[in-house]
């Protein structure tokens, strides 16, 4: 039978360590300020933006949500970014994804100053993660690790595999554990054998987003699963890509779903905005010091 590995638990911890640091900051004068753009009617959006403006008011953060209707332009979201990216009081912009249609992502993502880009999408974010000198962490990847080290296991030297290599999970997921030196394989749709390669690993994370989609064969005895799909199962109900009821018994760690990886991902969003107040701040003294 497996650990459990409670991301509900560890992510509460995380945002009570950032709130203690948001305490301190406050003593400063310094409140640390997240704006989440949201574009359109999408019901999932909506759900995950007002779980961050939550975990803000958990953890004492100022935030401010920019709804913005579905026919909103690419000039007017541009406009709106450069308007924050030159705000003292806003030191994290997210913009939901996905976008509409008629807008253009990647444009928008590279548009947000790569100081304030919390989610660590941006190319310069990305190629920072690349060469492991980075600011910001990609936050689902980031609170993965974070799972991984809660149980103890080294990734060091632990055959690691990744399957899926989305740029937001997938691709920076593999970097991260390969930064901490482990030997990663990422798998995708065109992998061949694919059971073979993930029931080497001693670590395993799924990231594709297909119900029960790893099952017990795939699993090598007391590994390290970790499950970021988010899905619905044929009842409608939240599960993740891993057949828990199948690969429980013989995983050695594994993260639910509901419970898992998701919470981790906003405690991260937290911890990489309060990294962003505080560079903020540091610079803003530096200024002020170099007038007088
Ligand atoms: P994505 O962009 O759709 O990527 C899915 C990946 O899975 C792709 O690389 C795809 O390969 C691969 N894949 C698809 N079918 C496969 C197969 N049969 N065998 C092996 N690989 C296969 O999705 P994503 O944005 O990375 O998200 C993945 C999942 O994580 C989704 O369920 C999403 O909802 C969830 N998610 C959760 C969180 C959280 O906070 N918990 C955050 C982000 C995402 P190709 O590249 O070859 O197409």
């Amino acid at each position: 039978m497996a650990n459990l590995i409670n991301g509900k638990e560890i992510a509460a911890k995380v945002k009570e360590d950032i709130a203690k640091e948001a305490g301190n900051l406050a003593e400063y004068g310094v409140t640390p300020g997240l704006a989440v753009i949201i574009v359109g009617d999408d019901p999932a959006s909506k759900i995950y933006v007002r779980n961050k403006k939550k975990a803000c008011e958990e953890v004492g953060f100022y935030s401010e949500e920019f709804a913005l209707p579905e026919k909103t332009s690419q000039k007017e979201l541009l406009a709106l970014i450069d308007t924050l990216n030159k705000r003292f009081d806003i030191d994290g912009i997210l913009v939901q994804l996905p976008l509409p249609k008629h807008l253009n992502e990647k444009a928008v993502i590279g548009a947000i100053s790569p100081k304030k880009d919390v989610d660590a999408f941006s190319p310069f974010n990305v190629g920072r993660v690349m060469i492991g000198e980075y600011r910001f962490l990609p936050c689902t990847p980031a609170g993965v690790m974070e799972l991984i080290h809660s149980t103890g296991v080294e990734v060091c030297g632990k055959k690691c595999v990744v399957i899926g290599r989305s740029n937001i999970v997938g691709k920076p997921m593999a970097m991260m554990l390969l930064n901490e030196s482990g030997t990663v394989t990422i798998c995708h749709s065109k992998t061949e054998n694919l059971a073979e390669i993930t029931s080497q690993a001693d670590i395993l994370v799924s990231a594709v987003g297909k119900a029960k989609f790893v099952t017990a064969d795939m699993v090598k005895e007391g590994a390290v699963v970790i499950d970021v799909g988010m899905n619905h199962d044929d009842d409608g109900k939240l599960c993740g890509d891993v057949d828990f009821a199948d690969v429980e018994p013989k995983a050695g760690w594994i993260t639910p779903v509901p419970g898992g990886v998701g919470p981790m991902t906003i405690a991260m969003l937290m911890k990489n905005t309060l990294t962003a107040a505080k560079i903020n701040a540091a610079a803003a003294t530096k200024k002020s010091g170099k007038k007088n």
